[in-house]
């Protein structure tokens, strides 16, 4: 079994959910009492949130690739980033390392392809909503995600930041997620991606009447197969 490096922290709840997930995978392919190899490098999500909201990109991109570096000197043969967000940084990783970076967004798009999805609802942080580098990732693999408008974006990215990476699910957000799915649904989409690794907290894929996509999840099971490979 190949040894997997997360890149966690961003938040801390979604890393959890990595940690169990990436656990429970290999136990049920391998049986018994395997677990994963893995390395986890965590950093304090309050610098770079800041970092995020001050548009200081490069800066970010230094800190994971760093943490990369690391990771694979410590033995990692593949890196996972655990925040769709933070692939904006995708490249600065990819540079810094020789072994390989499995694209959160790939993983999604895979899974999307693979249930007949084609104009998927993108439920994420304000950046990735509005920035072009996952849109474009998913652009790129044929899809055509929408995303909500702008108050539901506010809403959105104030529910991730001041509730689920602090660990808190409010009822009335979980309510609020539903109704933007519900206009999603009016505008045509036939799918919906939990596009931050915290909204599997807020939503669960059985109150949603098209396939959802839950990037932790795929994530974690494109992670499993590659070390198991
Ligand atoms: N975990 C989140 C994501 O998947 C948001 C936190 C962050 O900005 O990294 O985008």
């Amino acid at each position: 079994m190949k040894t997997i490096g997360v890149i966690g922290g961003m938040s801390a709840e979604s890393t959890a959910i990595y940690y169990r997930e990436l656990n429970r995978l290999v136990r049920e392919r391998l049986g018994g009492l395997h677990s994963a190899e893995l390395l986890i490098r965590s950093v304090d999500f309050a610098p770079i949130a800041e970092l995020q909201a001050a548009d200081r990109w490069d800066e970010t991109g230094a800190i994971l690739a760093d943490a990369a570096r690391k990771l694979e000197a410590a033995g990692a043969d593949v890196i996972l980033l655990a925040t769709n967000t933070m692939h904006l940084n995708a490249e600065a990783i990819r540079g810094a390392i020789g072994v390989p970076f499995l694209h959160i967004g790939d993983a999604t798009a895979a899974a999307l392809k693979a249930w007949g999805v084609r104009r998927p609802l993108l439920l994420a942080t304000r950046f990735t909503m509005e920035k072009a580098f996952y849109k474009d990732r998913l652009a790129a693999a044929g899809l055509d995600p929408l995303v909500p408008d702008q108050a539901d974006r506010d809403r959105l990215q104030a529910i991730i930041y001041d509730e689920l990476c602090q660990g808190v699910v409010r009822p009335q957000s979980t309510a609020a997620g539903l109704e933007m799915v519900a206009r999603g649904r009016s505008a045509g989409v036939d799918g919906v991606i939990f596009g931050c690794t915290e909204v599997g907290l807020l939503l669960s894929p059985d109150q949603i009447d098209v396939p959802v996509v839950d990037t932790t999840l795929v994530h974690c099971e494109a992670a499993v197969n590659f070390a198991l490979a």
